[in-house]
């Protein structure tokens, strides 16, 4: 399981650096659906539910408002530089973010709670037995915080 923090991490080039103060609980997940795919370049994204209060970053972002296929957006932020990307936001969620937890310099302590979407996971991928799955994702919001903050209790 992932601590509670601090957590540091940062971009490829390592013009941006962040620390990321306290996860609240929160565990990374592997989302194997077509869109993260495609966004990443690879096969599944690991992504971090935060708080964006707790995310202090140092350096500059750049910013990029993506189109969903809901309709809704999401904005991308990440290293001008290397174009590494730190983390998302959405408007629909104030105050919350998604960071690419991947790029975590403890990445190696990264265990996904769920892997989300198998529907779609690369055939060549194979997920462990005890793994927690699921076809697509959560419709509801209380399921995702069972997931992905397993420690909280029920
Ligand atoms: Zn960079
Ligand atoms: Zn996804």
């Amino acid at each position: 399981m992932l601590g509670n923090g601090p957590h540091e991490g940062g971009c490829a080039c390592g013009k941006v650096r962040y620390v990321l103060r306290e996860t609240g609980g929160m565990q990374p997940y592997a989302c194997h659906c077509r869109d993260c795919q495609s966004r990443s370049g690879s096969a599944a994204m690991v992504n971090l539910h935060i708080s964006l209060d707790q995310l202090e970053i140092v350096g500059e972002l750049i910013d990029a408002d993506v189109a969903k296929p809901d309709g809704s957006s999401v904005t991308q932020h990440a290293c001008p530089a290397c174009l590494t990307r730190i983390c998302s936001s959405s408007k629909t969620r104030p105050g919350t973010g998604i960071l690419r937890a991947g790029i975590l310099d403890a990445s190696d302590e990264l265990q996904p709670a769920v892997h989300l979407w198998t529907s779609r996971k690369q055939p060549w991928l194979t997920i462990a037995d005890d793994a927690v799955t699921f076809e697509t994702q959560p419709d509801d919001p209380l399921e995702w915080i069972r997931l992905l903050r397993p420690a909280a209790g029920s």
